[in-house]
């Protein structure tokens, strides 16, 4: 197989194709801490995308509860178990010597394309290590909706007098919110038989042809979040197409401006921020030091990949939840987990501002500046001094122009005495 750098595992890997990449790749950064499970990004979604016969099962976007829920059930733990078992004991991490090509240091263990090669596969047809989920496993988008890790030394009411404090409860849940991650190393696309998925080269974004496709399933075998999904109704897969057309300016609301996806826009916990950002010619994202997303990944580190070690070096970020015991966070987001809750807990100057651009508007942000405020308070948190200032965030479109501009303080505005009592 080809080597392709993956600079989530700071190391090459092997990968069925030759490394190519689009000019801009579609990316996104969730902030977990502030996700209400209102699951509003999933009905988005199922309204635009998936409300006809056969994709009754089917949620391109679904948001589950951590750590027993999954949509389909157990997806994770299932994909873990399968890499344990294809190199077992050696799935881990040498972190001790992390670079600016290698971020997170390096991963020492098998991706679902290295495993598979020292698996049994009789018909060395295999492209990636994975499974086909069973019709069961499919039928809840949301099992185990807020159910919490066991009671501890529980009290008469079952509930764990320990476990109310910061830094970490021992009582915990928290919500994943997925998608397709338009991976830089798709499975999918990696394990087509019928070359029918592709990667866009303009935005990365990952499609499957569905004139080209024969519901093989091997897409659904081998992406490792189980994000493509089979349709009876039409014997093909599909999954999500990142709203394309939005993404091209043509919904009628952007006037030609590139907009944000459905499940991003109607994010009511203001939780999501999704862009475009440059690819370089070896894998990793081209220097762009004001784009927000660059800088949550690259710069404050505070957002992280889901499940890097699966090896498709996913478009997908999180900002960890900052209450959950972090052996469980750094097997799922890897070692930067530690760094980026830090940092997110007592967040710098430019970080608070940056935070400000969620969701204040639904046209993507390619560009952010920062006009300085005054400071307007000040305290210690772990220990750490917090200070904040009420510093204008102005954020900009691909075309250069001014988009809208925020403050880190929200405004305080008093109603008109004769309004007093109106709605
Ligand atoms: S998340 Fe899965 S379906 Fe989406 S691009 Fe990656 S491998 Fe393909
Ligand atoms: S990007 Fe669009 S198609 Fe994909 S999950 Fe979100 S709403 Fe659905
Ligand atoms: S709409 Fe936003 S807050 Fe609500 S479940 Fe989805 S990601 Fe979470």
């Amino acid at each position: 197989m080809p080597e392709v750098y993956n600079w989530q595992l700071g190391r090459t890997m092997s990968y069925p194709y030759e490394g190519t990449y689009p000019d801009r790749q579609f990316a996104f950064v969730f902030n977990i801490n502030r996700c209400l499970g209102c699951q509003t990004c999933t009905m988005a979604c199922k309204s635009t995308w998936t409300f006809s016969k056969g994709q009754e099962y089917m949620w391109w976007n679904n948001v589950e509860t951590k750590p027993y829920g999954g949509y389909p059930h157990n997806w994770d733990v299932k994909i873990l178990r399968l890499l344990e078992q294809a190199d077992p004991g050696n799935q881990v991490w040498d972190a001790t010597e992390p670079g600016p090509a290698k971020p997170y240091g390096t991963f020492d263990g098998k991706t679902i394309f290295e495993a598979v090669e020292k698996t049994a596969d009789p018909s060395g047809q295999r492209r990636a290590l994975g499974y086909i989920p069973s019709d069961d496993e499919w039928r809840g988008p949301n099992m185990y909706e807020d159910t919490s890790t066991k009671y501890v030394a529980a009290d008469r009411l079952g509930i764990n007098t320990e476990g109310v404090c910061l830094p970490e409860h021992k009582t915990w849940f928290f919500y994943l919110q997925r998608l397709c991650n338009h991976c830089t190393y798709p499975a999918c696309l990696a394990a087509c038989p019928r070359q029918a998925i592709y990667k866009r080269p303009e935005d990365g974004i990952v499609l499957i042809d569905q004139g080209r496709c024969r519901g093989y399933r091997k897409c659904v075998e081998a992406c490792p979040y189980k994000k493509a999904m089979y349709r009876p109704t039409t014997r093909t897969s599909e999954k999500c197409v990142g709203c394309y057309p939005r993404i091209e300016g043509k919904d009628p609301l952007s006037n030609g401006r590139p907009m944000e996806t459905r499940c991003m826009a109607a994010c009511i916990g203001q939780i999501r921020l999704q862009g475009l950002v440059k690819m370089g010619r070896d894998g990793r994202w081209a220097e762009d030091r004001q784009n927000p997303l660059y800088y949550l990944v690259n710069v404050a580190k505070v957002a992280l990949p889901l499940y890097p070690q699966f090896g498709t070096q996913p478009n997908g970020y999180y900002i960890p939840p900052r209450w959950v015991p972090r052996p469980y966070l750094r097997q799922m987001f890897g070692p930067g987990v530690d760094h980026a809750i830090e940092t997110y807990t007592v967040p710098d100057r430019e970080l608070l501002a940056v935070l400000q651009l969620f969701r204040k508007s639904q046209i993507i942000i390619f560009r952010y500046e920062i006009e300085e405020g005054p400071k307007v308070f000040e305290t210690t948190v772990h220990g750490k001094k917090f200070e904040m200032y009420n510093d204008t965030v102005i954020a900009f479109g691909a075309d250069g122009k001014e988009i809208f501009r925020t403050t880190v303080e929200e405004p305080f505005i008093t109603r008109p005495e004769e309004r007093v009592g109106s709605l």
